[in-house]
């Protein structure tokens, strides 16, 4: 049977270059982590236009599965923490399983 399921937070993310960034909060709807096996915010988008913050993101999907805390391709957090990394979200809440 299928289950509503809840999303993991982003609870914070200090990319301010992203067009989703609103005071180091993430405002899409959902993002992806994972760019192959590396914890990158694969939803970024490098742009001077931000929109307004009206909801807090979620983490949709992570394609990560080398992360401890994935688990069938979705992250089982409550929260997760995006930084930078070379100019890039990166998910600081990873960990090598
Ligand atoms: S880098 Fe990712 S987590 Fe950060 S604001 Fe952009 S889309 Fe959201
Ligand atoms: S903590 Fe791990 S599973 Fe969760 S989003 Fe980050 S890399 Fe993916």
């Amino acid at each position: 049977m299928l289950q509503t399921i809840k999303m993991p937070v982003v609870s914070e993310c200090a990319i301010a270059e992203c067009a989703y960034n609103s005071n180091k909060s993430c405002h899409a709807i959902a993002i992806t982590i994972g760019d192959g096996n590396r914890p990158m915010c694969d939803t970024f988008f490098k742009s001077s236009r931000h929109g307004e913050l009206n909801s807090i993101a979620g983490v949709g999907a992570c394609k990560v599965f080398i992360c401890r805390h994935n688990n069938n391709l979705e992250c089982s957090m409550e929260s997760i923490r995006v930084g930078s990394e070379q100019d890039h979200g990166k998910c600081m809440t990873f960990v090598a399983a």
